[in-house]
Parts: C-alpha cells; sequence; structure tokens
C-alpha cells in the first residue's frame, strides 16, 4: 500500500490514551484569557460558508445551541507576533491529526501530511520533535519517521520542514510495559530521524498506572537511554520528588534533559536546572492559564536571578490540547466566546509573547523566539 493510501485509509487514527496526559480538564477549562464574555448569541455562522458547516448542522438539528467550535479555517491563524524561525520542540502529530479528523468530521484535509503542510505554509516552520509515547508502541511511527529520511521525503510529506521524532512509554501506559514494547523501543531508537528517548518519568496526578510501576518503568528507560547516549524527553507531574531522585540516581549531571510541559513547582525547577547544567524546562501554552501560575514563576526566577542570561527553556505545543491564551485576541471579534479545538506548532510565537511578558524588561517574543530556537539546536541538534 502506498504511503498516501496509507494515510487515507487511517483518516481516523486512533486517539491515545495520553490524550490529557499533560494537564488536567479542569486546567483545560479555565484559560487566561481565552474565556471571554460569551456572545455566542450574536454570532450567525453564515450557511454561505462551507466551513461553518459544523456549527450550522449542530444548530438547525438540535434547536438548542451553537457549536464552541470556530470554522476549521480559523485554525490557519492570524498574523503571528514575532515571523521567526519556529521549532515545536514536543508535538503529538498523530493525535492532533486524529482530533482534528474528530472535530471537524467534514475537514478538507484528507489525510496528516495535508493537514500539516496548510497549518504551517507561511508560518517559517522549521523543525519539529513528534513524540510517540504509548504501549504497545504505534506501528504507525515508522510510517512517519521514513516519510522523513530524505530532503526529498520532508519535501514532499512534511512541506520541507525537519521532522524529527522522540519515543518512550508515558507514565500512564507503565503498566503496560514488558519485553515486547521495551524492543520496539529499542528498535525506534536506531532510526535517523529519532533525537531523543521519551517522553518517559512518573505522573501522580492521574495515577493512570501504579507508582511502583511508574517508578520502574522510568527507570528501565533511563537506563537503556543513557546507555545508548540518547537526550531525554521527562514528563513529571505532582512526583517532585522521585523524578528528582530517580534521575539523579540515574543520569549524568551533563545530560541533554528536556523536563517538558512544566507546570510544577519552581522550587523543583531550580533544584533540576542547578544539579544538570544541559538540562531544559519546556513550555507550552499553559503558561497563559490562570490555573497555572507556577510556569511563569519559572520565567521569572530564570530572569531574576541572571537577567542578561539566556533563558534555559525550549518552547513547545505538546499539541493537541494547549492553545496559548493570548492568541484569542488576535481571533476576529466575531469568534468571542469560542474556542479553538486544537494547537498546533504555529502558535508558538504567541507562548513566546506570553513568556517574553512574564520575563519583563529587556525581553520581546524575538528575543524568546531566537533563545528558544538556539536551545533546541543544543538540546536535539536540530
Ligand atoms: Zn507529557
Ligand atoms: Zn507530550
Amino acid at each position: 500500500m502506498s504511503l498516501s493510501l496509507f494515510l487515507k485509509v487511517h483518516r481516523q487514527l486512533p486517539i491515545s490514551r495520553n490524550i490529557f496526559h499533560c494537564i488536567s480538564t479542569s486546567q483545560m477549562s479555565s484559560t487566561n484569557p481565552a474565556p471571554r464574555p460569551n456572545t455566542t448569541a450574536n454570532t450567525k455562522p453564515s450557511s454561505k460558508n462551507p466551513s461553518n458547516k459544523n456549527s450550522s448542522k449542530n444548530q438547525s438539528k438540535t434547536g438548542k445551541k451553537k457549536s464552541n467550535t470556530p470554522g476549521e479555517e480559523h485554525l490557519l491563524l492570524p498574523t503571528p507576533p514575532s515571523s521567526l524561525g519556529i521549532v515545536d520542540t514536543h508535538t503529538h502529530i498523530a493525535t492532533t491529526y486524529s482530533f482534528y479528523r474528530q472535530r471537524y468530521k467534514e475537514g478538507k484535509y484528507e489525510n496528516v501530511f495535508d493537514f500539516i503542510k496548510a497549518m504551517y505554509e507561511g508560518r517559517n516552520v522549521e523543525a519539529i520533535v513528534d513524540v510517540w509515547c504509548e504501549a504497545p508502541v504505534q506501528k504507525l511511527w515508522k510510517t512517519f519517521a521514513d516519510s522523513a529520511l530524505t530532503p526529498e521525503d520532508r519535501q514532499s510529506h512534511w512541506g520541507g520542514i525537519e521532522y524529527w521524532f522522540a519515543l518512550g512509554v508515558h507514565p500512564h501506559d507503565a503498566k503496560h510495559y514488558t519485553d515486547a514494547v521495551e524492543k520496539d523501543i529499542l528498535e525506534a531508537m536506531a532510526h535517523p530521524r529519532c533525537v531523543a528517548l521519551g517522553e518517559i518519568g512518573l505522573d501522580y496526578h492521574y495515577d493512570n498506572s501504579p507508582r511502583n510501576v511508574q517508578q520502574t518503568v522510568f527507570r528501565r528507560q533511563l537506563k537503556h537511554a543513557v546507555r545508548l547516549e540518547k537526550p531525554l524527553v521527562i514528563h513529571t507531574r505532582e512526583a517532585e520528588e522521585d523524578t528528582e531522585r530517580i534521575m539523579k540516581e540515574e543520569v549524568p549531571k551533563d545530560y541533554k534533559v528536556h523536563v517538558h510541559c512544566f507546570s510544577d513547582s519552581p522550587e523543583f525547577a531550580a533544584r533540576l536546572l542547578a544539579h544538570f547544567p544541559n538540562l531544559y524546562i519546556g513550555i507550552t501554552g499553559v503558561i497563559t492559564y490562570s490555573s497555572n501560575t507556577n510556569t511563569s514563576a519559572v520565567i521569572s526566577q530564570m530572569t531574576s536571578a541572571s537577567p542578561s542570561e539566556p533563558l534555559r527553556i525550549l518552547l513547545e505545543t505538546d499539541a493537541p490540547f494547549m492553545t496559548p491564551g493570548n492568541l484569542y485576541a488576535s481571533l476576529p471579534a466575531s469568534l468571542k466566546g469560542k474556542k479553538l479545538p486544537l494547537c498546533h506548532t504555529a502558535m508558538i510565537p504567541w507562548t513566546a509573547e506570553f513568556v517574553a511578558g512574564v520575563a519583563g524588561e529587556g525581553w520581546d517574543v524575538d528575543r524568546v523566539m531566537r533563545e528558544g530556537r538556539d536551545n533546541a539546536r543544543t538540546m536535539y541538534g536540530v
């Protein structure tokens, strides 16, 4: 089966069990400043506009309420606050596309490559690190990675962006970790487009796997990463002491580490940054959420301690869910009260803009973008 046919057949990619892996549903519903006053009653979906098909259909069938989902053309986004090169250091492409298909059943992008090319067009996206973290390992990783082997492949399938990936078993799926799963991880580590092992770690917020199992599986994968000299992508949530202890025991001090989608305490971040000189804190759109002040506090802590030093952060989306809240201010007024159902790589300049605001004097969005870009190169070689 050709690749394009394969992906057409697989329009409905399986939604990952880890779909809410980084944030809680309460965080998702309390974005700041996203929730403007709800004025959907004044928003008339035009029946002439095919992109409003979903919402008008919902309206006429149920006669109750209008869809809160903007037409899919709004995924293409307005002018960003910075036009510098974008590297998304942590994204889940298969899940994002799958979610797109679910939310826009009549959506125009028939396969994942058409979707990505449309979303990234004209956005100066240079590179992405796509993350696979399920157990059993999704075989689709190889289809994606093989489609990015040569510059010609990357041009035709990925619109010229540098596609890279990381793979490992998420703490949620630790209970499904087996020798066979480990064999699949090791196979992926040998692929030329693989830049890291992860995301792996501990998540005591959801406790989807027993904590002792999470710890065993975390250690096991850390040992393999260090043996193979693969950089690490760490997922940690409400498990500060155990994450810190296990990492200090298993990981050399000078190791390259990306603690992604950070939302734990600033003190924890400070301890990790002090111990591991090549560790970076991953910043997603969650920094813009009113329910989370920790991530902003981490930025303030960095800039007040050393104002002229580069930020030790990596910019990421962890797509598909954490749309930066400040993006809504740039969207047309007619979308007031509506929420984009998914985020994607081209939203990173808004996250950078928010970071610059938190960082304060001497900072602007371009500086954050530049430093984030440089750190992505240092961390992943991308
Ligand atoms: Zn995560
Ligand atoms: Zn993730």
